[in-house]
């Protein structure tokens, strides 16, 4: 009997666990010897494999989903229900985290010894304004766009090209979306394939996030992490459950299972965009979600909507304000939860792209003193496992909303592969 790729991620992810603490040398005594290596690079195979479909995957999926729509003209009723969706959930997770920042006040009596300010802050200085996130979705060039990996232009790019096949004679239009169609069906082949290897890369990233983090500056911030962990808990475990009760009218359980491998990548690459691809097969294979809906509303989510970067955003600017002993004023605060909204847009899918971020909720609130850049410094040193947190709860977000906006498209036969 063949092991379900889920329980092999998992068993992937405990061995990650048990070899991390084996090699742990704490924060800045890397650790060492071949076998470590060897175990790292598997990690670092795997998140290169991901990388590699996701652009074309992405393009092909978007241009392939958004030409069946754009004849049968539904997409604008589509873009607005996955706005609605994703601005909601996105409310719902900021709110969550003003609210526990206001009782447990986390900030508070947190004293920054040097270890914190040891930490290098240099790429933190790049923030993204508001107008720049919004000039971002037009590329410049889409090749440039696909070079560098800049998913929101070639998102815009994809969906107008779908736009247009749609409206192409029917000749030219047939050919040209049969051939995206067969891409399409390409690089979601390459995907199965590669996920195959997921328990392998999982085993070697968990290795090396357990390997090089050390527990020091874990204690000194202890309160802030607990405080954002049980905020993303209850989002994840408790309200995106009930918003999927409500609307599909079945225990979440089905989908979290649905979603397992999903997740796990989240968590061990924290990334959303190299967990796409994932998230994608596990929609179309074992939700039964259609890929007319998903190709459009994953890609989206991916880059636009963060739940979990959302309400870490107003989370730690709130914590932020608490160290310095800055009271913020009720305006504040609602500055915040907008400018957190907006950040967490402007935040792409990758690596601590919600700390790079929060530069544009401190500066909205007039916190631009040096020692924000020193805190923000030492939340840098201990994001990673928040990191992989938030991008879990992102990419749950962004899967429970494919599978309610497929259901009020009228598809009926989901989650029917998972009752065996
Ligand atoms: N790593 C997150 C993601 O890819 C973004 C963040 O840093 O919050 O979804």
């Amino acid at each position: 009997m063949k092991l379900k790729l889920h329980w092999q991620i998992v068993i992937g992810m405990v061995l990650g666990f048990i070899f991390g603490f084996l090699y742990l040398k704490g924060y800045d005594g890397a650790p060492a010897g071949w076998h470590y290596s060897i175990i790292a690079s598997l990690g670092t195979i795997f998140i290169r494999l991901l990388k590699m479909v996701m652009v074309p995957l992405v393009f092909t999926s978007i241009v392939s989903g958004v030409s069946g729509i754009a004849e049968s003209k539904s997409l604008g009723r589509l873009g607005l229900k996955t706005l609605a969706y994703y601005l909601f959930t996105s409310f719902c997770a900021i709110l969550i985290g003003l609210l526990l920042t206001n009782i447990f006040k986390p900030g508070l009596n947190v004293i920054l010894n040097e270890s914190a300010g040891g930490f290098e802050t240099p790429d933190l200085q790049t923030t993204n304004s508001i107008r720049d996130i919004l000039l971002r979705l037009i590329p410049d060039n889409p090749f440039t766009a696909a070079v560098n990996g800049e998913l929101l232009g070639i998102i815009f790019f994809a969906i107008f090209i779908g736009i247009v096949i749609g409206r192409l004679d029917s000749r030219s239009g047939e050919t040209l979306k049969t051939f995206f169609d067969a891409c399409f069906s390409l690089m979601m082949k390459m995907t199965a394939i590669i996920i195959k290897f997921a328990p392998l890369g999982v085993l070697g990233l968990i290795t090396t996030a357990v390997a090089t983090t050390g527990f020091s500056l874990f204690i000194s911030i202890g309160k802030y992490m607990v405080t954002i962990f049980f905020g993303l808990s209850i989002h994840l475990l408790l309200i995106l459950p009930l918003i999927f009760l409500f609307f599909m009218r079945r225990n979440a359980w089905h989908h979290y299972q649905a979603m397992a491998s999903a997740m796990a990548t989240a968590f061990s690459t924290s990334s959303s965009n190299a967990t796409l691809p994932v998230t994608m097969r596990c929609m179309e294979e074992n939700a039964g979600i259609s890929n007319r809906i998903s190709s459009f509303v994953l890609p989206l989510g991916a880059t636009l909507n963060m739940d979990g970067t959302a309400l870490y955003e107003c989370a730690g600017v709130i914590f932020i304000s608490q160290v310095l002993g800055i009271e913020l004023t009720i305006t504040q605060q609602i500055v915040v939860v907008f400018t957190a909204l907006l950040a967490s847009i402007g935040a792409a899918g990758i690596p601590s792209a919600g700390l790079v971020t929060i530069f544009i909720v401190t500066q909205a609130v007039g916190l631009t003193d040096n020692t924000v850049t020193l805190i923000i410094g030492a939340m840098l040193a201990v994001d990673r496992p928040l990191d992989m947190f938030r991008t879990v709860v992102n990419i749950t977000s962004d899967s429970i909303g494919t599978a309610i906006i497929a259901k009020s498209e009228g598809e009926t036969e989901l989650y029917n592969t998972l009752q065996e």
